[in-house]
């Protein structure tokens, strides 16, 4: 046999990987040793904060026996990954996928079942609280299909792990602290403290330091249960949405037909107007339903979540107290929707059209390039709201193109043009 025999060459290649793969074993052991002690040495730290802020030792130690980052979740920056980001349905999940008309009218069903069988829970809620009972029980339906989807991660793991590799560290340590304080006072136990990958708790999706803040005992049994009490979760998301500013006895918005004098490029909260003003310019209701003579005095604004590719509605203070709850255009006009349906309402008038969905950095750089313009544009997040839309329409106003709000490669061929230009003049 020679060195060039096939065989001798597979056994030695055969060897030579074996070897390498004990030696890729023993690099990961390390690595990994090296990992487990500095998230060792973060708990050390977080157990002196967490002890400073009133958590006891012991409740600290009992949170924390056996847990590990959970490196399988989403937003993490891990070293030598590729960040890699889940992100919200609501930013990036097109509008007509969103707000899908067959799951909203599934929701709906469903929520009009649950609004008999909770009646009187609800009744308490219109009457002590002030919120409205088809909103109240929209907000369980997109949250959790009324329960359906379970948060099956055990709080404390989550949050920790994205306290300490997440893409957002200050925000959920300071929930992780407060989640220490549910176990500590006793709300829940380490068995029960369940959650979301993101850590949002119970029916209604409450992050742990919203707890503290808004959830109530409504069934007055003593203890605030809002994983398995319905009363208590539906009173809690009530109570949260009151003290987020909801005004009773107000729509969140409606579905309107804009007029010859109203385009896209109107939309967003700066341009608010009583509604009667909105009339005047020739917005008006679908379906030739009318406002009341005291909706006119109600300041709305113009929200259109796909630009011309879809519904437009006029919104009101109720909308943005929606997005208080989870800072979203689509969410809010999901949870208005749903509840106008489950008050025997259905769907937009103006159906979603098929319009391609602009990627993050698409949008991310007409913000950009709309700031470096002069343009009021505060944050370039890459996610597309109000503002963003109206700033694409003025500009497609100034331009001469085409005014339909939308994100998309013409807009951006155009700006991108025009800093060339600039440039060499
Ligand atoms: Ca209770």
């Amino acid at each position: 046999m020679t060195l060039s025999s096939p065989t001798v060459l597979k056994a030695t290649t055969g060897q030579a990987v074996k070897a390498l793969l004990a030696i890729v074993v023993l690099l990961q052991t390390a690595l990994g040793a090296r990992a487990d002690a500095a998230f060792r040495q973060w708990l050390e730290v977080l157990r002196q904060e967490a002890i400073a802020s009133g958590i006891a030792g012991a409740t600290f130690d009992l949170a924390f026996k056996g847990v590990e980052p959970d490196l399988t979740l989403p937003d993490l920056v891990l070293p030598g990954k590729p960040a890699e980001t889940r992100g919200q349905a609501e930013f990036v999940r097109h509008p007509k996928d969103y707000l899908d008309g067959k799951q909203l009218a599934g929701l709906a069903e469903k929520g009009r079942a649950l609004a008999k069988q909770h009646a009187a829970t609800l009744s308490s809620i219109e009457r002590s609280i002030g919120l409205d009972r088809n909103v109240v029980l929209a907000i369980w339906g997109r949250e959790t299909a009324y329960g359906q989807h379970k948060s099956p991660h055990y709080a404390i793991r989550v949050l920790a792990t994205q306290a300490y590799l997440g893409k957002r560290k200050e925000l959920f340590r300071s929930e992780l602290l407060s989640a220490l304080r549910l176990l500590q006072d006793g709300h829940r136990t380490v068995e029960t403290l369940k959650s979301s990958w993101a850590g949002a708790m119970g029916l209604t999706q409450f992050m742990p330091s919203e707890f503290f803040v808004h959830a109530v005992d409504l069934d007055r049994d003593g203890k605030i249960d809002i994983w398995s009490s319905v009363p208590d979760a539906l009173g809690s998301a009530a109570r949260q949405l009151k003290d987020k500013g909801w005004v009773a006895g107000e729509s969140w918005g409606y579905e309107v037909r804009l007029s010859a004098k109203v385009d896209c490029a109107e939309e967003g909260p700066a341009q608010a107007r009583p509604i009667a003003q909105w009339q005047r310019l020739g917005v008006e209701r679908v379906r030739g339903q009318k406002w009341s003579d005291r909706d006119g005095a109600v300041a709305a604004y113009l929200m259109m979540p796909a630009g011309t590719y879809g519904p437009a509605f006029l919104v009101t203070e109720n909308f943005l107290v929606i997005k208080r709850y989870n800072m979203s255009d689509l969410y809010a006009s999901f949870v208005g929707n749903l509840a106008d349906r489950i008050a025997g309402g259905g769907d937009f008038e103006t159906p979603w059209q098929q319009v391609a969905m602009p990627t993050t950095r698409m949008i991310e750089e007409t913000q950009e390039r709309l700031k470096a313009a002069g343009r009021p544009v505060e944050k370039i997040d890459g996610k597309m709201g109000s503002n963003t839309r109206r700033e694409i329409g003025l500009f497609q106003r100034a331009q001469g193109l085409r005014v339909d709000c939308w994100p998309g490669s013409g807009v951006l061929q155009r700006m991108r043009g025009n800093s060339v230009e600039a440039r060499r003049g």
